[in-house]
């Protein structure tokens, strides 16, 4: 294994970076207000051995939630802005480290630079001693990198990455961290290397973003740390896994088992074709899932697509309005929870909305059409 050469940043009381131990990480899946569900998942992963867990705050009553939250556990939490980028003040008091998405920074206060609001951000930050990750996502890159760069998201990601880590640099500011994610794992091994080649010296998290239920998250997670850890990039990680609430545990010992096998040399072989046949990515849900059957539907469409599994088609499952939308741009077939219905789409194509009950027969409706447009006929086991 190659030696990390990145630098050393403090996360309250933790380190990571430099030759500090790789620390796994997840995230809470419960609605942030509902604090005993909360209160529950943290000690769920807590036990699990959690060594940063993060939580998505949208909005104060959020942050109200959060401040009970905070003094019912001594771990190290994380809050995700999102696009709510203006409360980072009233959350950094409380937790330890702020994660902002820069696609998100675009859109609010449209009068206001990019700039201004990360040094917002900066400041709050800098006043609680808090550190800060640049969160970029594949679904939701800012659009002015997008137009920059129309046939190369990968240096879409890594070029705004690269420009935020400039703006903190400016500002003063070294307690950072940088991460990149698709839902591809071949991508977020490119974006972490040539993001690593430019700055070596910033710490990474790793993670394959809605990579969907076990056993296939796994595998394609396994497939992206293999190839970065092993190169001596990645300071913390994170498996995203579709599990149901209670089951959340497993995004950590799953980690620290791949951790381990790569730490050993063992390396699982992957079989040459894994992507080339039906790819069901789902979002790992979290406190802004829209509907509690947001885990049960991804496991449905699953159940019901097993019947294409030789095709190459991908069908993206996400549970909520905030990524969801962008982040099924590009699968075959998209469905993005919100309260009472399932917006299903093809490729940024809206097909419809439907209900829970719905949904699924027009999935299955959906799949055979594209089949037989793209392949020609219908699968033989056709149900
Ligand atoms: S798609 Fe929405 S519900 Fe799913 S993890 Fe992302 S923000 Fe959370």
């Amino acid at each position: 294994m190659k030696p990390r050469r990145t630098r050393k940043i403090k996360i309250g009381s933790l380190s990571i970076g430099g030759d500090s131990p790789i620390a796994v990480q997840s995230m809470t899946a419960t609605q942030t207000k509902n604090i005993p569900a909360t209160s529950e998942q943290i000690r769920i992963l807590e036990d699990a051995g959690a060594d940063i867990i993060r939580i998505a705050i949208d909005d104060e009553r959020d942050v109200e939630c959060l401040k009970t939250i905070r003094k019912g556990t001594r771990s190290i939490l994380s809050v995700d802005l999102q696009e709510n980028y203006r409360l980072a003040p009233k959350v950094a008091p409380l937790v330890d480290k702020i994660r902002y998405n820069p696609g998100h920074l675009y859109h609010l206060e449209k009068d206001k630079t990019i700039r201004e609001k990360v040094e917002f951000i900066v400041n709050a930050a800098r006043e609680n001693d808090c550190a800060i990750r640049i969160g970029v996502n594949c679904g939701s890159v800012d659009p002015d990198y997008k137009a920059r760069f129309p046939d190369d998201s990968i240096q879409a990601m890594v070029t705004c990455a690269i420009d935020h880590c400039q703006f903190l640099d400016e500002m003063g500011f070294e307690n950072y961290c940088v991460s990149l994610k698709d839902s591809d794992a071949s991508k977020v091994i490119e974006a972490n290397k040539r993001f690593s080649e430019a700055r070596p010296d910033v710490p990474l998290h790793l993670g394959v973003t809605e990579a969907g239920m076990p056993p296939e998250g796994i595998i394609k997670t396994r497939i992206a740390f293999e190839q970065l850890v092993s190169a001596g990039i990645g300071d913390t990680i994170r498996v995203s896994l579709t599990l149901p609430n209670e089951e959340k545990g497993q995004e950590i010992s799953v980690g620290r088992e791949i951790l381990e096998d790569i730490n050993h040399g063992r390396f699982r072989s992957v079989p040459e074709n894994f992507m080339d046949t039906l790819n069901i990515i789902a979002c790992p849900s979290c406190s802004r899932v829209e509907n509690d059957k947001f885990v049960e539907l991804a496991q449905e469409v699953r159940r019901i697509s097993k019947y294409a599994e030789q095709y190459k088609l991908t069908i993206a499952v996400m549970g909520c309005r905030v990524n969801g939308p962008g982040e099924t741009d590009d699968a075959d077939l998209g469905l993005w929870c919100g309260p009472v219905s399932v917006n299903l789409k093809q490729g940024p194509k809206l097909l419809g909305s439907f209900t829970y009950d719905e949904i699924l027969e027009k999935v299955k409706k959906e799949m055979d059409r594209i089949i037989s447009e793209r392949f020609g006929s219908l699968p033989i086991n056709v149900t």
